[in-house]
C-alpha cells in the first residue's frame, strides 16, 4: 500500500519535531526514516500509525485520507525496539493476540499463528514462554506478530537496537527476506546508516524535523546532496577550497585545492568558496608522487588500524587531516606510522558542495 505524506508537520509547543514532510512511499518499498537521536523519526512514525495527530498537511494510505482515521482502525503491524510482547503467554498465545482480538475462528488462528511461526523458524518453541528466550527470539516472537494480522503496512522502530551486532546482521536480512516474501510496505526508522543501506529500497534521511534527501542506498552514498547527508551516510573527509573560475561554455571549474588545483564539472555557475567531499576508500596511499594517478597529496600517517581485509590510515596532510582506506592484498604491506606517503587524490567520485555545505555544485 501505497503511503503519501502532503506537507505533514509536528509541533510540540514552538518546536516542529517534524516540518513539513511532503513525498511518498510506494507499493511494497522497503522505506527507512534514517538520522541522527531526536531528527524526527519516531514523530513521523507515530503519525503514520495515529497515535499522533500531525497538526497540518494530509497523510493518504493509497488514495484514502487518513487523518481522522483513528489508530486501531488502520491496519498496521508494528514492531518496537523492546519487543512489548507479553511475558506470561505462551509464544504462540502471543502472535494469536491480534487474530483474538480480531474475534477469528480457531482453526484459521491455528493455521495463520504455525505458518507466521513457521516464517520466523519458531514454530518449534510454540507452547514455552517467551520470559527466558533471548532477544533474537523475542524479536522474531514480535515480527511473527506484527505480520500474522496480515497488515497493509509493517512499521518497525529501532527494533535490532537491543541486539548484539552479530544477530542484528542476521535479523536484519530475515526481516528483508520476509519483507520480500510478503511484499508488504515497510517503513523501518533505525540511526544506523549502515543498517538502513543493507536493508532498503529507499532511505529518507532526516535531520532536525526535515527530510534532507530521498534515494536508493547507491546514490545517496555516491551523490549526497548536501554535508549533513554526506557526514552522515557513511565517511567522508572534507577538503576547503575555492571554485577559482568557471566556464559556462563547457560547465567546467577550476578548483584550488591548497597548493594544487584541479577541473571538475559543475551542474551550474559558481565561483567563491567550496567544499570537496570524498570517501575514504576513494583516496589511495603512495610512496612516491604519480600524478597521473591523481592530484600527490602529501602528508604522514598518523594512525594505521588494521580491520582485516582492509586498512585504515589517518595521514596529516598538507590540506588537514584525512582517513584513507585501502583493500589489503596479500603481498603488500601497510604503510607504517609517521612514514611521509603521498595520498592520491581523484576526483571523479568526489562530490563539491558550495563553502557552507548547503547544497552539491557537480
Ligand atoms: P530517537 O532516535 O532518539 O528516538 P527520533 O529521531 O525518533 O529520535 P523523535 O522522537 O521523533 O526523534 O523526536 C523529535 C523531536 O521532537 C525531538 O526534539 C523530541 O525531543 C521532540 N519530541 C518527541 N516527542 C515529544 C513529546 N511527546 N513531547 C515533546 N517533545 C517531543
Amino acid at each position: 500500500m501505497k503511503v503519501a505524506f502532503g506537507g505533514i508537520s509536528k509541533y510540540f509547543g514552538q518546536a516542529a519535531a517534524i516540518g513539513g514532510a511532503d513525498f511518498t512511499i510506494e507499493d511494497g518499498e522497503f522505506f527507512t526514516l534514517l538520522g541522527p537521536s531526536g531528527c524526527g523519526k519516531t514523530t513521523l512514525l507515530r503519525i503514520i500509525a495515529g497515535f499522533y495527530r500531525q497538526d497540518r498537511g494530509d497523510l493518504y494510505f493509497g488514495p484514502r485520507l487518513m487523518n481522522d482515521v483513528p489508530a486501531h482502525q488502520r491496519n498496521i503491524g508494528m514492531v518496537f525496539q523492546n519487543y512489548a510482547i507479553f511475558p506470561h503467554l505462551s509464544v504462540f498465545d502471543n502472535v494469536a493476540y491480534g487474530l483474538r482480538a480480531r474475534k477469528l475462528p480457531k482453526p484459521q488462528i491455528e493455521r495463520k499463528v504455525s505458518e507466521a511461526l513457521e516464517m520466523v523458524e519458531l514454530e518449534h518453541l510454540r507452547s514455552r514462554s517467551p520470559a527466558d528466550m533471548s532477544g533474537g527470539q523475542q524479536q522474531r516472537i514480535a515480527l511473527a506478530r506484527a505480520v500474522v494480522i496480515e497488515p497493509e503496512l509493517l512499521l518497525m522502530d529501532e527494533p535490532l537496537s537491543n541486539l548484539d551486532a552479530k544477530l542484528r546482521i542476521k535479523m536484519r536480512s530475515d526481516i528483508r527476506a520476509l519483507q520480500q516474501r510478503l511484499n508488504i510496505t515497510t517503513i523501518y526508522v533505525t540511526h544506523d546508516q549502515e543498517e538502513a543501506m543493507a536493508v532498503s529500497d529507499r532511505i529518507a534521511v532526516m535531520n532536525g524535523g526535515v527530510v534532507q534527501q530521498i534515494g536508493a542506498p547507491r546514490d545517496i552514498y555516491r551523490k549526497p546532496v548536501n554535508r549533513t547527508v554526506a557526514s552522515f551516510i557513511g565517511t567522508s573527509n572534507f577538503v576547503e577550497g575555492t571554485v577559482t573560475a568557471y566556464e559556462p561554455a563547457t560547465g567546467s571549474a577550476v578548483v584550488g585545492l591548497g597548493a594544487h588545483t584541479l577541473r571538475m564539472k559543475l551542474a551550474r555557475a559558481y565561483e567563491g568558496e567550496a567544499l570537496l567531499s570524498v570517501r575514504p576508500e576513494q583516496l589511495r596511499l603512495t610512496g612516491s608522487a604519480r600524478p597521473e594517478r591523481g592530484l600527490p597529496i602529501s602528508g604522514v600517517v598518523t594512525r594505521a588500524t588494521f580491520l582485516g581485509g582492509k586498512m585504515h590510515y589517518e595521514v596529516n596532510s598538507e590540506l588537514g587531516p584525512l582517513e584513507v582506506e585501502e583493500q589489503m592484498s596479500e603481498p603488500s604491506e601497510p604503510y607504517r606510522e609517521g612514514r611521509n606517503v603521498f595520498v592520491e587524490l581523484r576526483t571523479e567520485h568526489a562530490v563539491l558542495f558550495d563553502g557552507r555545505g548547503e547544497e552539491a555544485l557537480n
